[in-house]
């Protein structure tokens, strides 16, 4: 998609657990060339839409379109193959692994049940394919030096690079990521803003979740705030840093 074009479209999601509404009525759109962060304190519900964007979870109402098309109900699987990609934080590192190896079988888990199927099913074409679609997405990310060190041997923000790089394996027009600042040292989250803004330019449609308002306010182009499930604001940083609900909700919890 061309910058600006609308990538992601979220209509009156709604998200019920039984009695809880963790989400009501949630809209908004991402468009190439931008990133939206969808912020508000724990509990407010960010986890769960970002589950049903990228198809782990689906909404009780409402519609997901990407690139136009109707998403709820689909496979995240199906959808990382069609250019949605997330990060997978909870894939772990094989810390004994290199880094270029844990980015090319990452990159082949993706959707999948578990290593050892993977690997088995990893014909040597197939192979060559995955190491070298690594070894770029390691380059772009900044980890071009660290290809062959150990994963295990990585600092937490080469890590979470590590993360992204996975992602940008199967080309993605969207990147969603969740919460890709928690527990980052602040050189380290410079390091991971360069590469958000970087990718940005290159017309990347990125959608953060995330709990750092520092982090985000310096970074992204449009914030949408929740709590208890529900929109309490939406805008860019300078107004919402100044937003009364949005300072209640944060400083008032
Ligand atoms: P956040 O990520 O903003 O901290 P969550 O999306 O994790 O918020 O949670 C929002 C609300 O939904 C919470 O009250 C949480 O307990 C509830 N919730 C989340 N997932 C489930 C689930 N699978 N079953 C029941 N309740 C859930
Ligand atoms: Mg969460």
């Amino acid at each position: 998609p061309a910058k600006g074009e609308v990538v992601l479209e979220a209509k009156g999601i709604t998200r019920r657990f039984g009695g809880l509404v963790a989400n009501r009525d949630i809209s908004f759109t991402v468009r190439a060339g931008e990133i939206l962060a969808v912020i508000g304190p724990n509990g407010a519900g960010k986890s769960t839409l970002f589950n049903q964007l990228s198809c782990v979870d689906h909404p009780t109402s409402g519609e997901i379109r990407f690139l136009g098309e109707r998403i709820d109900g689909r496979t995240a699987r199906a959808m990382a193959g069609a250019g949605l990609s997330r990060s997978f934080q909870h894939v772990k590192l094989l810390p004994s692994m290199s880094v270029l190896e844990n980015v090319a079988i990452g990159a082949h888990l993706r959707g999948s049940k578990g290593v050892a199927a993977a690997a088995l099913r990893l014909d040597r074409a197939e192979e060559a394919r995955l190491l070298a679609e690594a070894r770029r997405q390691l380059v772009r990310v900044g980890l071009g030096q660290y290809l062959h060190a150990e994963a295990g041997s990585l600092a937490l923000g080469q890590q979470r690079l590590l993360e992204i790089a996975r992602a940008l394996c199967a080309d993605p027009c969207l990147l969603l990521l969740d919460e890709p600042a928690a527990g980052l040292r602040f050189l380290e989250k410079q390091a991971l803003a360069e590469l958000l803004v970087r990718l940005r330019s290159e017309g990347m449609a990125i959608l953060l979740v995330e709990h750092d308002m520092d982090f985000v306010m310096g970074l992204v182009d449009r914030v949408y705030v929740m709590e208890f499930g529900e929109r309490i604001a939406e805008g860019p940083p300078e107004t919402i840093q100044t937003n009364p609900a949005v300072l209640e909700a944060y400083l008032g919890g």
